[in-house]
C-alpha cells in the first residue's frame, strides 16, 4: 500500500498518455476488445480513467478544486478492477489503483465518501456483520442437512456474506465437492463475519480493521491450518490486505487452487462427462488484484522535474502472480469439457463490473460492463461462462438476462459437481438441453 509521501509524489508523475485506458498493445487481439477501463467505456471522458483520477487527486491536493459531490461521483465510478494499474506499469510504473484507493480514503476523511448507497451497506456491515441487511443468526441458513461438517477439522471453509445470503448455490457446491473428496472441514458458523472487503473498497479503513480482527481471532482460536474460499473477494482480502495490518498463522487458498490440487493428488475423481464448451472469466480479485504486495523500504529520489526513481528499485506489482492456471487446469481436467478462452484474460482480463461498491451505487454502470464481458464470452462460441466469485456470478447473470443471451452461467464448483456426478436439478435440465 502507498503512504502519504509516495501518494503526493506519484500524483505529480502522470504523463497523460492514456495507456491506462487500453490493455497493453502487445496483448491486443482486436479493436472490439482492446479497452481495459470499464469507467471509460461507460462514461468516455478522461477524468473517469485511472490517469484522469490521478489528475483529480493532484488538483485536490493543490487545492485547484474543492471536494464536491461531483468529484465523489467520478472517483466512485470505478470498480477498482486494477486494469489501469497493470497497463500503466508497462510503460510508466505509476500505481493508479493505489492512488484511487488512497483518494477514496481522503474523500471519506473530508466527509465526501462513500456514496449514500454504499454507506447503507457499511451501516449494515456494522450492525449485522453482513452488507445485505440480513440477520447475522441466519448466516448458515443455506447449509443443507446432509453436508458433513467436522468441528475438529484443520481445514476451514470461509463462506463469505454473498454466498451465505445471495449465492447459496456456490456455498453448497463448494461443500459438496469437499465432502466428495473426503476432506474433513469446519465452518465458523455465527463466528464468521464480513471479511471487510466492502468497507475497505469504499475507504473506511477503521471498520475494515475491526472485521479483520474478528475473523482472524475466530479462526486462530480453532487451531485451523488452512482456510479455503470460493469467493474471490474474501480470498483477496485475506491474502493481500489482512497482512498489511496483521499477520496470521494459517494458509489461505481459493477453492480453484485447493480442488485442482485434490484432483492432481487423486483425491477428487472426475468420472462424469460434461460435454459443454466453456469459457472462464478471471475475477479481478482472484487474478491481478490477488497478487500480494512485495515489501519495499526505500525512498523516491527526484532526478529532474517529472523524472524520479525509487532507491532501491521498488518491485512492480503487475498482476502476473494472480491465480490463473489453477482454474484453467481444473476445467481442462473435466472429461469432454471443451475449454475456450476469451480475448482479454489473466492480468489483462476485463472486469465483470460489480466491484468496489459499483453494483449498489451505480447499477447501470455495473450492467453496462457485464454486458460487454458477456458479449466477449458469446463471441468465443461458448455455451457456458464460468467463474469463481459470487459478485461476478450475480452481475454476469444479470447481464445474460438483460441481453437475452443464450449463454449459461455456472460457478466453477458447480461444473466440478457435474464432473463428480452430483448433478442438481438445474444442471440436469441444462445438460438435457445441450445433449
Ligand atoms: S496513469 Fe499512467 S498510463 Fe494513465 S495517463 Fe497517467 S502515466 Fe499514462
Ligand atoms: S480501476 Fe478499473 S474502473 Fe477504475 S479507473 Fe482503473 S481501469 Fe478504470
Amino acid at each position: 500500500m502507498m503512504d502519504d509521501e509516495e501518494y503526493k509524489h506519484l500524483i505529480r508523475r502522470c504523463i497523460r498518455c492514456s495507456i491506462c485506458k487500453w490493455i497493453p498493445q502487445l496483448q491486443i487481439k482486436s479493436k472490439k476488445y482492446a479497452t481495459i477501463c470499464p469507467a471509460i467505456d461507460m462514461y468516455n471522458f478522461h477524468p473517469y480513467s485511472g490517469g484522469g483520477k490521478i489528475i483529480l487527486a493532484l488538483a485536490l491536493e493543490m487545492e485547484k478544486i474543492k471536494p464536491s459531490e461531483e468529484l465523489r461521483d467520478i472517483v466512485y465510478k470505478c470498480t477498482e478492477c486494477g486494469g489501469c494499474d497493470v497497463s500503466c506499469k508497462f510503460l510508466n510504473n505509476l500505481e493508479p489503483l493505489e492512488i484511487i484507493i488512497k483518494l477514496r480514503e481522503k474523500l471519506v476523511d473530508l466527509g465526501y465518501g462513500p456514496m449514500p448507497k454504499q454507506q447503507q451497506y457499511i451501516d449494515s456491515v456494522k450492525k449485522n456483520n453482513n452488507p445485505y441487511n440480513e440477520p447475522h443468526e441466519n448466516r448458515l441458513n443455506w447449509l443443507p442437512e446432509d453436508i458433513n461438517i467436522d468441528p475438529n477439522a484443520q481445514v476451514l471453509y470461509f463462506v463469505g456474506c454473498t454466498s451465505s445470503y445471495r449465492r447459496k448455490e456456490m456455498a453448497i457446491a463448494a461443500c459438496r465437492v469437499l465432502n466428495a473428496a473426503g476432506v474433513p472441514f469446519n465452518i465458523l458458523d455465527n463466528e464468521e463475519y464480513c471479511c471487510g472487503s466492502p468497507v475497505f473498497r469504499t475507504g473506511d479503513i477503521n471498520t475494515f480493521k475491526d472485521f479483520m480482527n474478528k475473523n482472524v481471532d475466530a479462526i486462530e482460536a480453532k487451531n485451523i491450518k488452512k482456510v479455503v474460499f470460493s469467493c474471490a473477494g474474501c480470498y483477496d482480502t485475506f491474502k493481500v490486505h489482512y497482512p498489511l495490518y496483521r499477520n496470521y498463522n494459517f494458509e489461505v487458498k481459493h477453492s480453484v487452487e485447493f480442488f485442482n490440487e485434490l484432483i492432481e493428488n487423486g483425491k477428487l475423481l472426475l468420472t462424469k462427462k460434461v460435454p459443454l464448451t466453456v469459457t472462464y472469466h478471471d475475477p479481478c480479485h482472484l487474478g491481478r488484484n490477488a497478487e500480494p504486495y512485495k515489501e519495499w523500504k526505500g525512498k523516491v529520489v527526484n532526478l529532474m522535474p517529472l523524472i524520479s526513481i525509487h532507491v532501491p528499485p521498488k518491485p512492480k506489482r503487475c498482476g502476473t502472480d494472480g491465480v490463473y492456471e489453477s482454474p484453467r487446469e481444473l476445467l481442462k481436467k473435466i472429461p469432454e469439457l471443451k475449454f475456450i478462452e476469451m480475448e482479454r484474460i489473466k492480468e489483462y482480463s476485463y472486469c465483470c463490473g460489480a466491484g468496489a461498491g459499483v453494483k449498489s451505487a451505480f447499477p447501470e454502470f455495473a450492467l453496462h460492463t457485464a454486458k460487454n464481458r458477456i458479449q466477449e464470452a458469446e463471441d468465443t462460441g461458448a455455451q457456458v461462462i464460468t467463474s469463481s466469485c459470487p459478485f461476478c456470478s450475480t452481475n454476469l447473470q444479470d447481464a445474460i438476462h438483460e441481453s437475452d443471451s443464450l449463454l449459461k452461467y455456472y460457478d466453477i464448483n458447480e461444473l466440478l459437481m457435474m464432473a463428480i456426478g452430483i448433478t442438481d436439478e438445474k444442471l440436469k435440465e441444462f445438460l438435457g438441453e445441450v445433449a
